[in-house]
């Protein structure tokens, strides 16, 4: 089936990057929130970073604007039931994607392919509670949106080839990469990903490193563009403790216990870039180690 219209639900850091580079690639999108606010500040930011590019020439002025104008929003779920492909990217609880799907259901077309941009909610299960399993996947893309080339597609158990191949096309038609994931906790970047972060708190715990030496460590020695606890702070401590419980949990092995010292940062709402603290203090002019 060909795609041409694609709802997106959830009008967040994710939601708007999704839109923008939907919009870009030629799609029609409709972006949905429960949020006037949300709604208005993604398409300010989505045209704000579509400026960006403009300015370093990755993209010209008119196609900037072709794509402002295939974006429009709406307050209304069920405006999104003449889509083609849902992308589902609102606030990572399982009872909000649950109630989302449920109410989308009875306006959908019938082959409407539904999917979820979800970090580590099982799609097996957000899947078995609609009424198309097999048109239900994982749709991962990582942040921020534009800049991030790959995609994890995942399948559900009862996901069919063709709902995958559709999905896939998508990702082919925005230019980017796609890795195809089985549906285990936090599929294949974040099962990875995390624990080596989470390995960098214990680190610190233990006073093995500080956060210059631990950051700089990696960075100098292992090449990562990025040290794990500056990734930490821009991905969001909350995020990174919440990913790291669903390996806990979802795999029942004690290696991924989550370091103490991280639940300590969450607790005091020190969750990274977003709350201006966390392993660094963002709040001066350059980011200063917070241990
Ligand atoms: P966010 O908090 O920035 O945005 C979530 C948005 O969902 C908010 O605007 C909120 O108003 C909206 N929302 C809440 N309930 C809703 C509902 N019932 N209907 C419509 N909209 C609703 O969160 P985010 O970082 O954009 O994350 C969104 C999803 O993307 C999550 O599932 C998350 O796991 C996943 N994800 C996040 C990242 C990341 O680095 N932040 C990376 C990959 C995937």
């Amino acid at each position: 089936m060909e795609i041409r219209k694609i709802g997106v639900v959830g009008a967040g850091q994710m939601g708007n990057g999704i839109a923008h580079v939907l919009a870009l690639a030629g799609y029609d999108v409709l972006l949905n929130d429960v949020s006037e606010d949300a709604l208005s500040g993604a398409v300010s930011r989505i045209s704000g970073n579509l400026d960006r590019q403009v300015s370093r020439e990755k993209i010209t002025q008119g196609a900037k604007d072709e794509a402002l104008a295939r974006i429009q929003t709406t307050l209304k779920l069920a405006d999104l039931g003449q889509t083609d492909l849902v992308i589902e990217a609102a606030t990572e609880r399982e009872t909000v994607k649950q109630a989302i799907f449920e109410d989308l259901l009875p306006h959908l077309k019938p082959d409407t392919i539904l999917t979820s941009n979800t970090s580590s909610i099982s799609i097996t299960r957000l899947a078995s509670r609609t009424d198309r399993p097999e048109k239900f996947m994982g749709f991962h893309f990582m942040n921020p949106v534009p800049v991030m080339q790959l995609v994890e597609l995942i399948r559900g158990i009862a996901t069919d080839e063709e709902t995958y191949t559709a999905c896939k096309a998508v990702v082919d038609k925005l230019g980017k990469t796609s890795a195809s994931a089985e549906d285990f906790p936090a599929f294949i970047v974040n099962r990875i990903l995390m624990p080596m972060i989470n390995e960098a708190v214990y680190t610190l715990y233990e006073g093995v490193g500080s956060v210059k030496s631990i950051d700089e460590s990696m960075k100098l020695g292992a090449n990562h563009p990025m040290g794990p606890l500056e990734l930490a702070d821009f991905i969001g401590l909350d995020t990174c403790l919440a990913i790291m419980n669903v390996l806990h949990d979802g795999l029942a092995d004690t290696k991924y216990r989550p370091c103490p010292l991280l639940t300590k940062y969450v607790e005091a709402g020190w969750l990274g870039r977003k709350t201006q603290r966390g392993f660094y203090d963002y709040r001066g002019e350059t980011p200063v180690p917070t241990r």
